[in-house]
C-alpha cells in the first residue's frame, strides 16, 4: 500500500513540501486535507479549476479521516444521502480506471440486521424507502444470513437484509493518499504544516487567506476543517454550528476464517457495526453517552490527543458477542478514536454560505463523512466550477443554521442526541 512517507513535513508523490514557498495566488484554497477537503480539492482540479491548494496544519490525511472504519453504506435516511453514497461508490470503484491511481477497496455487501421487533419495523421502513431510491437489497432468512456470513450467529435475528453494493476500504488512509496523488496529476497541490490563521473577507467577498507561512490571494475558500470547521468558519465571520464528538473502534488480532470478502454487518439494535479487517474483525458502536471533545480556539490539538475509553469498546463487545461469538475470545490489535462533527439535525452542512461570496463549507459529517467525501466533494466542486449544483443539496444548506437561534447548551444536547440515537426507532 502507498504511504505518506516517514518525513512528517513532506507530501507524497513529490508534491510541494512545507518548506517550499506558497503561491501568492490560488484558484481555490481548501482548509483541511482530510477526506472532505481532498475529495473536494481533487474534484475542483479535475473539473478544470486552476491552482487548487489544499492546506493542512498537520501532515495531510492524518486526522479523523485516517481513523475511520472505512464503511460505505447505501441505506441512508434520505434520497440526497443515498444519491451521494451512490456517487461516492461509483467514484471509488472507478478511481483506478479513471485516474491511474489505485484505491484498494472490498465490495462484499453488508447485512443490515435487527434483533428486536421495534428495530425490525425500523429497518423494514428504511429498506422500503431505499428500494424506492434505487438501492439493491435482498431479504434473507436466518439460515441464508448465516450462510453468507459465517462469522455470525444469526439465531437472534428478527429481520435481515443483504445490501449488495456496500463496500469498505480496509485502511482509510489509502483513499486519502490516492486523492492526493490523483489530485497532483490534475494540478491540485496539497501542503502540510500550513495553518490557515485568518480569512480575508472584504465587502462580503473572499479575497484570500492568511497562513502561518504567508498570505495567499484567492476568490474561493472551502472550509473542510473537520473538528476545526467552526473555528475556521469564525475566521470568515460564519458560525458553522457543529459539535465535535468522539467515536472509536477496535480491530482484533487474527481470527481464523475471516477472509476480507465476508460481508459487513450492521446490528441496528446494538447501534453496532462489524467487518473483516486485517485478518480479524473491526467493531464499533454508537454509545448512549458520547463524549463531546474538540479543539479550543488558540490552542493546538491533534487527533492523537483524543483519549480511547476502553469501557466503551467493552460495551461494544457485549452488544455484539451474542451474534459474533468469536469476539469474546480475541484481543484487540488496535483501538482508535477520532471526532465526528455532529449537527443539531443530524445532517451535513455543505454548500455556499450566503453573505460571504466565495466561502463554502463541507462539514457536519454526523458519522458518514469518509464514505461521502468523494461524492459530496464532487457535487460541491461541480457547483463551485459550474455555478449551480447538479444534484439538489438543499437539505444540507449551510443557510439553515445561520439565523438559527440556538444556545450552546441546546446545540450540544441536540448533537449528543443525534449521535446517541443513530439507530433508534423513532415511532
Ligand atoms: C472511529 C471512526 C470511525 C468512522 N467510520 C466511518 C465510516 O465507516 N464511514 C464514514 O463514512 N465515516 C466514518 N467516520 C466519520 C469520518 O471519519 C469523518 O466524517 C470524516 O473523516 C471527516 O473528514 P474531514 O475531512 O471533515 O475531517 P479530518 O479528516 O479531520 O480533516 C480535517 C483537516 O482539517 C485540518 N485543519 C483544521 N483546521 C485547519 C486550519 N486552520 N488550517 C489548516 N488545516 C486545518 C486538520 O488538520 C485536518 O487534517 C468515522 C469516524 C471515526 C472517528
Amino acid at each position: 500500500m502507498n504511504d505518506l512517507g516517514s518525513n512528517p513535513t513532506s507530501s507524497p508523490a513529490s508534491g510541494p513540501r512545507a518548506q517550499d514557498p506558497l503561491p501568492a495566488y490560488a484558484g481555490a484554497v481548501v482548509i483541511g486535507a482530510g477526506a472532505f477537503g481532498l475529495g473536494t480539492g481533487f474534484a475542483l482540479a479535475k473539473n478544470g479549476l486552476n491552482g487548487v491548494l489544499v492546506l493542512d496544519q498537520f501532515e495531510p490525511g492524518t486526522q479523523t479521516s485516517a481513523r475511520a472504519a472505512g464503511l460505505f453504506k447505501n441505506i441512508q435516511a434520505s434520497a440526497t444521502k443515498t444519491e451521494l453514497t451512490r456517487r461516492s461508490i461509483e467514484i471509488v470503484t472507478r478511481f483506478e480506471q479513471e485516474t491511474g491511481v489505485a484505491v484498494p477497496y472490498v465490495q462484499p455487501g453488508s447485512l443490515f440486521v435487527a434483533r428486536t421487533p421495534g428495530h425490525a419495523a425500523m429497518i423494514e421502513a428504511e429498506i422500503e424507502d431505499s428500494v424506492g431510491w434505487g438501492v439493491a437489497v435482498e431479504r434473507l432468512d436466518r439460515q441464508e444470513a448465516q450462510r453468507r456470513c459465517p462469522y455470525i450467529d444469526s439465531r437472534d435475528f428478527v429481520s435481515a437484509y443483504f445490501i449488495r453494493d456496500d463496500l469498505y476500504i480496509d485502511e482509510p488512509k489509502a483513499l486519502l493518499v490516492a486523492l492526493i496523488q490523483a489530485g497532483l496529476r490534475v494540478g491540485m497541490q496539497t501542503v502540510g504544516q500550513t495553518t490557515v490563521t485568518g480569512i480575508d473577507v472584504r465587502n462580503g467577498e473572499i479575497r484570500g487567506v492568511q497562513t502561518n507561512r504567508g498570505y495567499i490571494g484567492t476568490p474561493v475558500v472551502v472550509d473542510a476543517a473537520g473538528a476545526w470547521s467552526r473555528i475556521a468558519g469564525a475566521m470568515a465571520g460564519v458560525d458553522v454550528k457543529i459539535v465535535p464528538m468522539r467515536h472509536q473502534l477496535g480491530i482484533t488480532a487474527l481470527v481464523e476464517g475471516i477472509p476480507p470478502d465476508l460481508p459487513i454487518v450492521r446490528m441496528t439494535d446494538g447501534a453496532a457495526y462489524v467487518r473483516p479487517a486485517r485478518g480479524g474483525l473491526m467493531y464499533g458502536i454508537f454509545e448512549p453517552n458520547p463524549l463531546p471533545f474538540g479543539p479550543v480556539p488558540g490552542e493546538t490539538m491533534s487527533l492523537d490527543m483524543v483519549p480511547v475509553d476502553h469501557s466503551v469498546l467493552r460495551e461494544a463487545r457485549d452488544r455484539i458477542v451474542p451474534s459474533v461469538p468469536e469476539l469474546a475470545h480475541v484481543t484487540d490489535q488496535e483501538q482508535r478514536a477520532g471526532l465526528f462533527t455532529m449537527t443539531a439535525d443530524g445532517k451535513f452542512i455543505a454548500g455556499p454560505v450566503p453573505g460571504v461570496h466565495g466561502f463554502w463549507v463541507i462539514s457536519g459529517c454526523n458519522g458518514s463523512g469518509f464514505s461521502m467525501s468523494t461524492g459530496l466533494g464532487a457535487a460541491i466542486a461541480e457547483w463551485i466550477v459550474g455555478g449551480a449544483p447538479e444534484i439538489d443539496l438543499s437539505l444540507l444548506d449551510p443557510a439553515r443554521f445561520l439565523d438559527l437561534e440556538i444556545s450552546e447548551s441546546d446545540l450540544l444536547a441536540q448533537s449528543i442526541w443525534q449521535y446517541a440515537n443513530y439507530y433508534t426507532p423513532l415511532s
